[in-house]
């Protein structure tokens, strides 16, 4: 599927004004790249600018895939790399269940996450709830569970999809 296609998909199936979504991660990486004091890596910002075409999830052959076919070949070991360290800085979240990457689009801090994942789209909701976040904390901590990852993975289908 080529990003266009993606793209448009995102645009008629949602009425939000994903431009905003798209300039508030760019400053968000911006301020982020500053305080962690880390460089820009040559496939940082093509990764990041394909995770923000839309709301849906890549794997990183995809990625790999769409950023060669700009014209300059990767290897998606490379891809990792730049995941990593979008990961590290909290832009961009791995989703287990899928075997793929979202771009955040949360203000902030982002610590928590929660997903809500159309397995028909693929399209992704991130939540943040606090009420979820501090349950698991206690869960974990009356079971003296050292957590990895606290993230929550919900699967479903999306407004869009159980019409269709
Ligand atoms: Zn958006
Ligand atoms: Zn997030
Ligand atoms: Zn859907």
């Amino acid at each position: 599927m080529s990003i266009d296609s993606i793209s448009e998909r995102q645009k008629l199936s949602s009425s939000h004004q994903h431009k905003h979504c798209v300039s508030k991660a760019k400053t968000r990486f911006v301020e982020r790249l500053r305080e962690m004091g880390k460089g820009v890596g040559r496939n940082d910002e093509p990764v990041l600018n394909l995770l923000l075409s839309n709301h849906q999830i890549f794997s990183a052959y995809d990625i790999a895939e769409k950023i060669s076919e700009m014209g300059r070949r990767v290897q998606p070991i490379q891809i990792y790399r730049s995941l990593e360290k979008l990961m590290a800085l909290g832009l961009v979240h791995r989703l287990s269940t899928r075997n793929g990457f979202i771009a955040c689009y949360e203000d902030g801090e982002c610590a928590t996450g929660q997903f809500l994942i159309c397995t028909e789209c693929e399209s992704v909701k991130e939540i943040d709830s606090q009420l979820i976040n501090r349950e698991i904390s206690d869960s974990a901590q009356e079971n003296s569970f050292s957590i990895a990852n606290k993230s929550v993975e919900v699967l479903g289908l999306c407004s869009n999809c159980q019409d269709a």
